[in-house]
């Protein structure tokens, strides 16, 4: 999967391009009856949905290969029987958004940034989605007066610097909205950076127009943190959407989530991460450890797997390509990294240390 610099570039999309690739997708249950499915799974489908709305754009629709059956692109987004299976210790808040909210639409875990919902509602509906809870119980949308308490809360609290805007998906808004968010927020002088966290650019990059951009520039540094999962996600019109962001001087970053059956092998989470990277411009961020959502552990890897994997990956991607394998701890605790230590242990000034060689070797620290 490589980029050929003499190929015709597909033009940046226009305003309504995306409008036509979401009506031409499955936006509702009964949609599922235009799919390809066995009478079987259409009716596990519908089940499953009820617990979790269904969503695909047509360009995310037109990337599965509907003769496998385990196909990695179709089990991110076709609800399975598998969902309606809720494990003991799995969890409806996995990461415990909901505690640290003091006004709605806000959630204030760490003293520099704050998460904002300015909707609960996103252009594809990922089946492992560790905030499906919420988006199926609140699932609003994006009003003005729905945003005013966490706009007084962020301004009333000079400690916060960062405000991520993510939800739902809120790339998913129009451009006006997006507009005056982008403008409520910067009026706020102890701002610095916006953040967005979103998928658009994977299921819907005809989304990512001329005025998506002009819509989120202005005085804050702005980072989009886009979701790739899988290799085969990054087709060109995704190139053509980052690409689009990153000449409006946007940092792009990816988290992805480690899913069982999607990406958990080493040769397809190396090639993700290469063509972000190299093809993309997007720098692998992090891997996550997948949540404890309810109805997901058919996805979930062990974390022993994905120490092994990331170990692999390490081996064979540079620094830059390489993502941080983490978990987000329930309750609020935050996420922290899961690779294995490469420290063996330590007498004093000497410390022992696995290198990416598996030897050890001891490095005894000097200092004035
Ligand atoms: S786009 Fe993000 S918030 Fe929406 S369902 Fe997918 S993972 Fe969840």
């Amino acid at each position: 999967m490589t980029s050929d610099a003499n190929l015709k570039q597909p033009a940046i999309a226009t305003g309504t391009a995306w409008q036509a690739d979401v009506r031409a997708g499955v936006r509702h249950v009964r949609d599922l009856d235009r799919l390809p499915l066995s009478p079987a799974e259409r009716a596990a489908a519908q089940a499953a949905a009820a617990s979790h709305k269904v969503r695909v754009p047509k360009p995310y629709l037109d990337l599965i290969d509907w003769d496998d059956p385990n196909d990695p692109i179709r089990a991110q987004v076709i609800p399975s029987p598998d969902e309606l299976i809720a494990a003991e210790g799995e969890l409806g808040d996995p990461i415990g958004d909901h505690a640290y909210s003091p006004v709605p639409r806000l959630t204030h875990r760490h003293a520099d940034r704050v998460l904002l919902f300015p909707t609960y509602q996103c252009a594809v509906y990922c089946r492992f989605c560790f905030r499906k809870e919420s988006l199926t119980s609140i699932g609003r949308g994006y009003t003005r007066d729905a945003l005013e308490p966490a706009l007084a809360y962020i301004a009333g609290h000079p400690e916060i610097r960062e405000v991520i805007l993510t939800g739902g998906d809120p790339l998913s808004l129009p451009d006006k909205a997006l507009a005056e968010i982008r403008a409520r927020i910067e009026a706020i002088p102890h701002m610095r950076l916006l953040r967005i966290h979103t998928r658009v650019p994977v299921a819907l990059p005809s989304r990512i127009t001329a005025g998506l951009v002009a819509a989120l520039q202005g005085r804050l540094m702005v980072t989009v943190v886009t979701h790739f999962n899988h290799p085969r996600e990054i087709t060109p019109d995704a190139e053509t959407a980052c690409r689009t962001m990153r000449q409006a001087g946007f940092v792009l970053l990816n988290q992805s989530v480690l899913l069982k059956g999607v990406n958990d092998h080493v040769e397809v989470l190396e090639e993700l991460c290469r063509e972000l990277m190299y093809r993309l411009g997007v720098k692998p961020y992090y891997l996550h450890h997948g949540d404890l959502a309810r109805g997901m552990a058919h996805r979930r890897t062990t974390i022993a797997e994905g120490q092994a994997l990331v170990a692999e990956l390490r081996q064979r991607l540079s620094g830059i390509c390489n993502p941080t394998y983490v978990i987000d701890l329930p309750d609020g605790g935050g996420k922290v990294p899961l690779a294995a230590s490469h420290i063996e242990g330590r007498d004093g000034e000497t410390w022992r240390i696995r290198g990416q060689d598996g030897k050890v070797r001891d490095y005894r620290e000097v200092v004035g």
